[in-house]
């Protein structure tokens, strides 16, 4: 029999996985294959961190492939290029894959479609990523949303996903040796210097690591709600790096929470998955999400072009501990908390007056969870230019909000161990504090910009852009 290849791309997981069970339908011999594509035109290159999760991520799906009979075929290229020569050499019956919404990613698989078609060889995408697809939610006239309260209203208050499928037991694989690259020459790990400590310490990429993640989560859920908030509290999941590899489906992690009792905690967190569908209904009717603002006003945004400035944000050395903490935990583990992204990209935005496309560059490059739909949306939504964003003129105090949402400062004291013997009382505010406490903290910059004349600037740089 002919085979089936199954190209595997933001989808690393057995379970639940339409393509792959589609692939198996009929019995055809299955060629399980990754492309690692750094090729094709407009592609988001995937960052450092995101580099080393997939290695590991890929690991795992070759290891659960290798369980049930099957194998990974890793190939290196043009992903069209690279699956239609594919195709050919075996002879394929088909190509299948869970469909991807980047605008690159979208282009290219029309490309390859047609080419596989022209070819006498099927080809067909499946939605197994979002919980609906993007076209699937619109108003009632029709029209993408832009607001994201009426999106999850209209799209998922009254709606039920399809039970998850199972993983496959057993898989026939292509009989052919089939020539795969080895893992460990993408070089997707660094060396020289091995920056990944951090990382290794604080995740486990893979198909069973996101359903451990999501069990731990669930036997917790019901502090979501009130402790989402606060960085020191491990109340969220940490699913984001899982989700956004597909090493589990939004389907599954729906179903595991509906299946516990009804709470406000529930559904804040099934609303939370909601801002990543919204996120991929936006990037899907605006392309342009990644590097222009949906709101034209602020194509003119006198942004500021003091590097200086950029780079100790950064570094995590602003001199405001809240920021600094986020910055150095995004540093040393590839994920920030959300409250603190918050925080640390409206300080870069408002107040250094840095242009959001910067800091989203800097996140793509060192977040694990990097994701061009969900990082986009949320830099627009907090530099005021999206369409559901927060008003440019609501500026974050960095204080302020430190004080509220880590009022002992527990996630301060953990990033910023300069600070670890401040008071509470000054822990988010050090130049305040008696010169002899601040004796012990001496290494700990002083803050990089005045919070009030910085605000007036943000404010009156705001204003510039409505002036006739
Ligand atoms: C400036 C900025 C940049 C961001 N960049 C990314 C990014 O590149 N990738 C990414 O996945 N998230 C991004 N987020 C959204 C959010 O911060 C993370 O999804 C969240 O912190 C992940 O932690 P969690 O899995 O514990 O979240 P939980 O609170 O447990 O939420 C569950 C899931 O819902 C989704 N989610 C939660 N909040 C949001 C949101 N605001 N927008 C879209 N989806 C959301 C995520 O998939 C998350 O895993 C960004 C937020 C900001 C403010």
């Amino acid at each position: 029999m002919r085979p089936v290849i199954c190209w595997f791309r933001q989808d690393l997981r057995l379970a639940d996985n339409p393509a792959l069970a589609a692939a198996q339908a009929d019995g055809s011999p299955i060629v399980a294959l990754f492309v690692l594509d750094d090729e094709t035109p407009g592609i988001w290159r995937a960052g450092g961190a995101s580099r080393w999760w997939l290695h590991h991520s890929l690991q795992s799906l070759g290891d659960s492939l290798e369980e049930i009979g099957g194998s990974l075929v890793l190939r290196r290229g043009r992903a069209e290029s690279v699956v239609c020569g594919l195709a050919d050499e075996m002879g394929a019956k088909a190509v299948v894959w869970n469909r991807a919404y980047e605008p690159y990613a979208i282009e290219r698989d029309k490309r390859l479609k047609a080419a596989l078609l022209a070819r006498g060889i099927g080809a067909e995408s499946f939605g197994g990523s979002l919980l609906r697809e993007p076209w699937e939610v619109r108003t009632a006239a029709g029209t993408p949303f832009k607001v994201f309260t009426p999106y999850w209203r209209a799209g998922f208050a009254q709606w039920q996903p399809s039970p998850p499928l199972p993983a496959p037991t057993s898989l026939r694989s292509a009989l052919a040796d089939i020539e795969s690259e080895n893992l460990a020459d993408w070089n997707l790990t660094p060396s020289n210097p091995d920056w990944s400590g951090g990382l290794r310490t604080a995740w486990h990429p893979g198909e069973p690591s996101a359903q451990f993640q999501l069990s731990g989560f669930l036997a917790r859920l019901s502090e979501y709600a009130g402790s989402r908030d606060a960085p020191a509290a491990a109340a969220t999941s940490r699913l984001s790096p899982h989700l956004h590899f597909g090493e589990i489906s939004p389907r599954q992690i729906w179903h595991a929470v509906s299946s516990q009792p009804p709470s406000s905690s529930a559904e804040k967190f099934l609303s939370e998955i909601g801002w990543r569908e919204f996120s991929h209904h936006l990037l899907f009717y605006n392309p342009q999400l990644p590097h222009a603002p949906l709101d034209p006003k602020f194509a003119a945004f006198p942004w500021s072009s003091d590097a200086e400035k950029f780079v100790r944000w950064t570094r995590g050395r602003t001199g405001f501990p809240i920021v600094d903490a986020g910055m150095r935990e995004l540093w040393a583990t590839g994920w920030m908390h959300n409250r603190v992204r918050m925080i640390g990209a409206s300080f870069l935005v408002k107040q250094l007056g840095v242009d959001w496309r910067r800091g989203a560059e800097w996140f793509w490059d060192t977040l694990v969870d990097a994701d061009l739909a969900n990082n986009s949306a949320s830099w627009q939504w907090v530099a005021g230019c999206g369409t559901d964003a927060a008003p440019f003129f609501r500026i974050f105090n960095p204080v302020l909000q430190g004080e509220k949402f880590d009022p002992h400062g527990a996630y301060v004291r953990r990033w910023v161990p300069e600070l670890q013997l401040m008071p509470d009382e000054f822990i988010h505010k050090p130049w305040t504090a008696p010169s002899e406490l601040r004796k012990g903290a001496k290494s700990y910059p002083e803050p990089i910009v005045d919070l009030a004349a910085a605000r007036a600037r943000a404010l009156e740089a705001y204003r510039s852009l409505s002036a006739p």
